[in-house]
């Protein structure tokens, strides 16, 4: 662990308009009207020792009109509120493939990309087709992935890996898709879960509440055991990946910006 290290949640979109009933699987079973949660767009930043590692890269601006969502600031220019050029980051993790996370990879020329090999596998093979699931990945961008692996320029993650040489840490979590990996970072004041998509909402685990996109209902739930178990560690606070919460819990460093060491007061 470096002594300078920082986390930054860095929120590029967002659909105010999102409701429970979207989010969770039979939401209708727990018997309680929809209402509007809302849903927040994110990639994250960290820096360590000089190193700069980016957390998934959000979605492309072209699928704005088609998957009626819109970019609010560009993912470059909130690099660029916190200090760091895309052409200077050394590694980029992709949490998972669907399109909101994937959707920038060529903003990143010289980085190395980290990916699940079960996550490669999964979208690369027989079942990258089947409408059920395809509908929550670009053909584009998949072939995207496979370039950076011809191009040696994708690691695979069998279970967990240390990246860079920063206290950054990644660990598969299956379920909503088959090799999701959760990012761990140690700083000074203890320790960064980056849940990504293994857990959207923070209700999603304290409620067990299944998410509506899964390739493994039961893995899924697994996950969300794992999760709560490293959030009860000392230290440790894990960051759910699109939860509105984030926004408020956190200090805002620059606009949109969000320092995930420096948690508000009563948060
Ligand atoms: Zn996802």
């Amino acid at each position: 662990m470096s002594d300078d290290t920082s986390v930054f949640a860095l929120h590029y979109a967002s659909r105010p308009e999102a409701t429970a009933g979207e989010a969770y699987y039979r939401h209708d079973l727990y018997h309680e009207p929809d209402s509007t949660i809302g849903m927040d767009y994110f990639f994250w930043l960290i820096r360590a020792g000089g190193e700069s590692v980016v957390v998934d890269c959000g979605f492309a601006e072209h699928l704005g009109p088609i998957r009626n969502r819109w970019i609010e600031t560009p993912p470059t220019t909130l690099l660029q509120r916190m200090g760091v050029e895309p052409e200077e980051v050394q590694h980029v993790i992709l949490s998972h493939m669907h399109f909101d996370h994937v959707g920038n990879i060529h903003l990143f020329p010289n980085a190395t990309f980290y990916m699940g090999r079960a996550e490669f596998e999964y979208w690369t093979g027989p079942f990258r087709d089947n409408t059920a699931f395809s509908w929550t990945v670009e053909d584009r961008e998949v072939r995207q992935v496979e370039a950076l692996k011809e191009e040696g320029r994708l690691v695979l993650v069998d279970d967990s890996a240390e990246i860079g040489t920063t206290g950054v840490r990644v660990t598969c979590f299956p379920g909503h898709t088959p090799g999701s990996l959760v990012t761990e970072i140690d700083h000074p004041d203890g320790t960064v879960v980056l849940a990504s998509d293994t857990m959207h909402y923070y209700d999603e685990g304290l409620l067990n509440r299944p998410f509506v996109a899964f390739t493994d209902m039961e893995k899924m739930l697994h996950s969300y055991d794992g999760l709560r178990e490293l959030d009860a560690r000392p230290g440790y606070d894990l960051v759910p990946g699109h939860d509105p919460a984030v926004l408020r819990r956190y200090e805002e460093v620059a606009k949109d910006c969000f320092d995930l060491t420096k948690k508000k007061e009563n948060a």
